[in-house]
């Protein structure tokens, strides 16, 4: 699976999913543009893909804030010159039940979890459609989105959120070879879950059919393959990586 001569782009790409992403497509080829909130965590993963031979860029930027959004693609395009893959990945969650969520857990999870991969969407549309080369849009959904879960009413709105975007641009852009697909992990070892309790994971365990949680990397493989040209004739799909936790 080569992504020679392919631009990516990976939000929230300093860690967990989103860095074992980028690291994937750039061992595949790939030149890779990545971002997170913090910069010098960017810049980090930017030096850890350039320590491995590729190439790579680390900015500063939050998916919540269309200003960001749009800056991330021009400065891609300004050190890549074009821009082939974008993976929506950036997300948070602020658990809580819905009688006690305030308005601004509801708002800051859905503006960066949907907002967000809408921004920078419609933002690398532009380039893709003007390079006239197809493209690939891939975003980081979860299995909750399908399945719901207590206590993310937030979170789970917009990972399905997310489900429905891809298959509406999937209808939208297929007439110029742009494919749009998500994947939607179930319980990957990351940032994100360390801080459940261990009776939480333990409970979690139980529902999975492998009967362990996923790894970073197994996410990146699908995310990878859906980037490449063997992926083109998949388009508005939602890729399950979960273990057999929710099955469809
Ligand atoms: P993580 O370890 O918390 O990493 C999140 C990444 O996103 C970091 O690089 C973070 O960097 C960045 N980020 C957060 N908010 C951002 C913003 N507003 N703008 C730009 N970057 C932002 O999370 P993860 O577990 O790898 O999750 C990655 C994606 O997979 C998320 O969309 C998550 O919902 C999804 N997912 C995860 C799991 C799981 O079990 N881990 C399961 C299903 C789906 P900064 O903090 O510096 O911004």
């Amino acid at each position: 699976m080569s992504l020679q001569g392919k631009v990516a782009l990976v939000t929230g790409g300093s860690r967990g999913i989103g860095q074992a992403v980028v690291l994937a497509l750039a061992d595949a080829g790939a030149a890779v543009a990545l971002c997170a909130r913090h910069g010098e965590a960017a810049a980090e993963a930017a030096k850890a893909v350039e320590a491995r031979g590729g190439q790579a860029l680390g900015m500063a930027a939050d998916v919540g804030r269309t200003e960001d959004a749009e800056r991330l693609i021009t400065t891609c395009l300004d050190r890549f010159g074009r821009l082939d893959i974008l993976v929506n990945n950036a997300g948070i969650t602020r658990d809580g039940l819905i009688l006690r969520m305030k308005d601004e857990d509801w708002d800051q999870v859905l503006s960066v979890n949907l907002d967000g991969a809408f921004r920078c969407t419609r933002a690398a549309l532009r380039p893709m459609l003007k390079q006239k080369q197809g493209g690939r849009i891939i975003n980081i959904s979860s299995v909750v989105g399908s399945m719901g879960n207590i206590g993310q009413a937030n979170y789970v709105a917009s990972k399905a959120g997310l489900m429905g975007l891809t298959r509406a641009l999937a209808r939208e852009v297929a007439s110029r070879a742009i494919t749009v697909n998500a994947v939607a992990p179930g319980f990957i070892q990351t940032e994100m879950t360390a801080g459940l309790s261990d009776q939480v994971k333990q409970a979690q365990r139980a529902q999975i059919p492998l009967g362990r949680f996923g790894t970073a990397q197994e996410v990146a493989a699908v995310v990878t393959f859906l980037a490449s040209d063997g992926a083109g004739y998949i388009t508005g799909q939602v890729i399950h990586v979960n273990g057999g936790m929710w099955l469809s």
